[in-house]
């Protein structure tokens, strides 16, 4: 089939666009009538396709309960990797004193600091700093990003004072949260599979990164160690368990997406012999990873194709913040291109893979105005169209299809979690009430998402079951959680 491209749409109503002698092009005109007959179809199709009624949901959380499980008994057991972060001691309240963590995740590094109070103070003071990585460290050598981040922090500590103090004797010690793939050997070490995320730093990989940290402070002649390496996730549940014990999960749903919750360590056949004073120790699922019996679309399985990962990460794919607004995208440029949505020719703008953000359908989605001004503009904004009522009607009933399917999706990788833990007799949503923390900016930011994940989790636990279940957000408590973490997992004597 045959598209014309559109002309760059005009604010105004008209349905004629001016075009300039100079340009020499003949009037074009600008239909914004949608072709509601045959895109009908293609929106009942697209909403078949995405459904979750609940034997899809209860599907999902019973496959994501049987991947951990095959995942704990061996490793490459099944597509959720189970790997130990070796956490297993949880921040009390009681804990006392000043500790640090310094979070490596993206383009910026963050340090902070903490003084804790224990029980009755509690956090007495916090600080923090950002920094950005200069581009060329994120493809130079391994010393001199390190080099980098340890300079980052021996400014941020000459700074310490106020309400800060360390006990007399110690050294400071440092909560490292690193988002990027590890290989966690204990507590404190880790080796870097591969460097993503933009990165290409020489010589890392096959490294433990908290020894190429350490060293790094050493040649800068600061006196800190680094008593925790952490995920994001377990970030977030450290942080979030220091205000309740009732806390088990972590669930982050910001560009990518993961899990981690506390398991029993005799519920891990391929860690036998691992002590943990608990009994307990906290497994990271990587969750994004799961893929077993997913409602997907055309729509997605063409992004996954055209993805850098083909064939991977296929949850996260479905339900993140990275491609939500993009697989949106793809249902509106076949609209387009089939149905005359935008009238007669397929914004280019739109066109463009990832132009549309997640944040834009969230944003399309608050509109509750008579005429959709808002979205309206949206679309004239990132895709150059004017659009008609039922064109907006149509955009908004497609952001709604895929941020429910996301969201209820979310909702069932939880329950499943949840079934998991409940199996070995925790009684985790029968005899008490557990938190699940939740942290990301898909979640913090687009309620109608955080609506339909609650509705998916009281769908499949009944009445009864979801009373005892508390999804809660945690904001921003990995970076405070890595902290507790250095504190709990501190090399001096303590009491907390
Ligand atoms: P990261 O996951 O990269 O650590 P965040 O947790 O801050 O970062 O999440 C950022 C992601 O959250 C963005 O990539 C985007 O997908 C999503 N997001 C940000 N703002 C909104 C919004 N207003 N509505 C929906 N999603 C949003
Ligand atoms: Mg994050």
């Amino acid at each position: 089939m045959s598209v014309a491209a559109c002309p760059p749409a005009v604010r105004s109503v008209s349905l004629w666009r001016p075009r300039t002698a100079r340009m020499g092009v003949p009037r074009v005109r600008v239909a914004v009538q949608s072709n509601l007959v045959s895109i009908a179809p293609m929106l009942t199709k697209l909403q078949r396709d995405c459904a979750t009624p609940l034997p899809v949901l209860r599907h999902v959380a019973d496959a994501m309960a049987d991947d951990m499980r095959a995942g704990l008994a061996v490793d490459g057991g099944s597509d959720l990797k189970m790997i130990l972060s070796y956490v297993d001691s949880l921040p009390t309240g009681n804990e006392k004193g000043l500790f640090y963590a310094l979070d490596l995740g993206g383009t910026n590094f963050r340090v902070l600091r903490v003084q804790l109070g224990g029980k009755d103070e509690r956090v007495i003071a916090t600080e923090f700093d950002q920094v950005s990585i200069p581009q060329d460290l994120m493809f130079g050598t391994t010393e001199d990003l390190f080099d980098f981040i340890a300079s980052g922090l021996a400014k941020f500590a000459q700074n310490e004072g106020g309400k800060f103090h360390l006990a007399q004797g110690r050294m400071r010690e440092i909560g490292f949260t690193f988002s990027f793939p590890v290989k966690q050997t204990s507590i404190d070490a880790g080796i870097l599979i591969k460097w993503t995320k933009g990165f290409a730093v020489s010589g890392t990989a096959g490294k433990d990164v908290v020894a190429c940290l350490n060293e790094a402070m050493e040649r800068q002649g600061l006196n800190m160690r680094v008593s925790a390496l952490v995920n994001d996730t377990v970030g977030t549940l450290a942080g979030a368990r220091y205000w309740d014990d009732d806390v088990m999960v972590a669930v982050i749903l910001g560009t990518g997406t993961n899990a981690c919750y506390v398991e029993r360590v005799d519920a891990i056949p391929k860690l036998q012999g691992l002590k943990s004073s608990s009994g307990r120790t906290i497994v990271n699922t990587e969750w994004g990873a799961f893929s077993n019996g997913l409602p997907l679309t055309e729509y997605d399985r063409e992004m996954d194709a055209e993805s850098i990962n083909p064939g991977e990460q296929i949850f996260e794919k479905t339900i993140s913040g990275m491609y939500l607004g993009e697989i949106v995208r793809r249902v509106l440029v076949k609209m387009a291109e089939a149905g005359a949505l935008f009238g007669e020719c397929v914004p280019e703008k739109l066109s463009t893979p990832f132009m549309l953000g997640t944040p834009h359908i969230s944003a399309i989605q608050q509109d509750n105005s008579k005429d959709l001004q808002a979205v309206g503009s949206i679309l004239y904004d990132v895709a150059g169209v004017n659009s008609d009522l039922s064109a907006r009607k149509i955009v908004v009933e497609v952001c709604d299809t895929l941020a429910k399917r996301g969201g209820r999706l979310a909702g069932a990788g939880i329950v499943g979690i949840l079934q998991k833990m409940e199996e070995n007799s925790e009684g985790v949503m029968s005899r008490k009430r557990t938190i699940v923390a939740m942290d990301g900016g898909l979640y913090e930011h687009y309620p109608q998402y955080r609506r339909y994940l609650q509705d998916a989790v009281t769908e499949l636990l009944g009445s009864e079951l979801s009373k005892n279940v508390v999804i809660e957000h945690s904001k921003d408590g990995s970076g405070i959680g890595a902290a507790l973490l250095a504190a709990t997992n501190s090399k001096y004597e303590h009491e907390f």
